[in-house]
């Protein structure tokens, strides 16, 4: 079942939370940091995670990427969706 909630004049809507944010495209820009209020998001080193092969990078100068480190703090407010100048989020209702 989804989670809903209302605007502050009534309307209901119902949020989507930060999942995952696709490595092969981050360029670790840090904008999405930026915009989060609930530091949900860190900025790790490529290097910290094996999974990532780096001739799969979209940028493959880029030498960090932003990993959704504390997704049950997102209140689902889309900022950093928003913001991302290459469509790396995934959102999902609760
Ligand atoms: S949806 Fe809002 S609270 Fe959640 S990670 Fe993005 S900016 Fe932060
Ligand atoms: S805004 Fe997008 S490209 Fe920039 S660090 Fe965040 S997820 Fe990566």
């Amino acid at each position: 079942m989804s989670a809903t909630t209302v605007t502050r004049g009534g309307t209901p809507y119902t949020p989507t939370y930060a999942d995952s944010i696709d490595t092969k495209k981050c360029i670790g820009c840090g904008r999405c940091y930026k915009v989060c209020v609930r530091d949900v998001l860190t900025l790790i080193d490529r290097g910290e995670d094996d999974e990532v092969d780096e001739d799969d990078w979209d940028d493959e100068d880029a030498k960090a990427m932003m990993v959704v480190a504390n997704p049950g703090d997102c209140t689902g407010c889309g900022a950093c969706g928003r913001t991302c100048p290459k469509g790396c989020f995934t959102f999902v209702a609760a």
